[in-house]
């Protein structure tokens, strides 16, 4: 199974993830246009794509699902309450399969396991992802305001995970946000900093972690090199031998081997 995030941050998300047999997305957070185009770009046919799993209801996050889901006719994997809040967003579904966070479901071949993190939404997922008959594992782990006990036993499975790395604490504080935004960005049902995202690592940083993905940086609050060369002199000092990459706004990552 092989990953590739084609947009992370506040103006649209969207991750590709492929298998041998099954290709799904995980939100589609972007105009479908433009992820038509993301996939032509990369070369992608837009027919293996079976489903679009959906993390929760905020409209980076499902922007284009409903339009994809229509016209790909492909299966929406959500859960209840996020598409019962979605819905006017979403429109017409084709075919909705909704599973419950805290409980495993299968999609083909794939081994879904999604789980609750705390934000200011009605149901948010994270997920698990890995393909049967192979151990390794995608995680998920993005739109969450703090990492919760769950969280950290999550995080010790994965050896790929693509983790919010949101802002930089003083960027923040000091930026041109007003209060409230800035308090529900650091609030607990907010946004990973990037030292949340290396607090979380240095409890639960693993041999079986290859690859790391920061994602869903702030444009305005963040700075791709603050965040990747914080985590990097972190993994450093770790001796970790782990790959790490930046998810950017508007140009996909590389294919990433799960
Ligand atoms: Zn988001
Ligand atoms: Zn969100």
């Amino acid at each position: 199974m092989k990953v590739r995030v084609l947009a992370s941050g506040s103006k649209g998300n969207c991750i590709l993830v492929s298998g041998e047999q099954t290709s799904i997305l995980i939100d589609a957070g972007l105009s479908m246009r433009k992820i038509k185009e993301i996939l032509f770009e990369i070369d992608f046919p837009v027919e293996k794509i079976k489903a679009i799993l959906i993390s929760h209801e905020h409209s980076d996050h499902i922007k284009g699902a409903g339009a994809i889901a229509r016209n790909f006719r492909i299966p929406l994997l959500v859960n209840e309450a996020t598409y019962r809040v979605g819905l006017r967003r979403f429109g017409r579904i084709p075919e909705l399969i909704h599973f419950e966070n805290g409980q495993k479901f299968t999609f083909n071949d794939l081994l879904i396991d999604p789980f609750s993190v705390p934000h200011d939404s009605v149901d948010s997922s994270c997920f698990l992802i890995s393909e049967r008959g192979y151990p390794h594992k995608l995680g998920v782990i993005t739109d969450l305001g703090y990492p919760t006990m769950l969280v950290k036993e999550m995080m010790k499975k994965p050896s790929t995970v693509i983790l919010e790395s949101n802002h930089d604490i003083d960027m923040l504080i000091n930026g041109p946000y007003q209060w409230w935004l800035k308090q529900r960005v650091k609030g607990k049902n907010g946004h990973l900093s990037n030292i949340q995202a290396i607090e979380l690592l240095e409890e639960v940083l693993h041999d079986g972690l290859k690859n790391i993905v920061l994602a869903h940086l702030s444009e305005v609050n963040n700075k791709p090199d603050l965040a990747f060369n914080s985590m990097q002199r972190f993994l450093k000092e770790r001796q970790a031998m782990c790959n790490l990459f930046i998810a950017e706004q508007y140009k996909p990552t590389e294919w990433i081997e799960v």
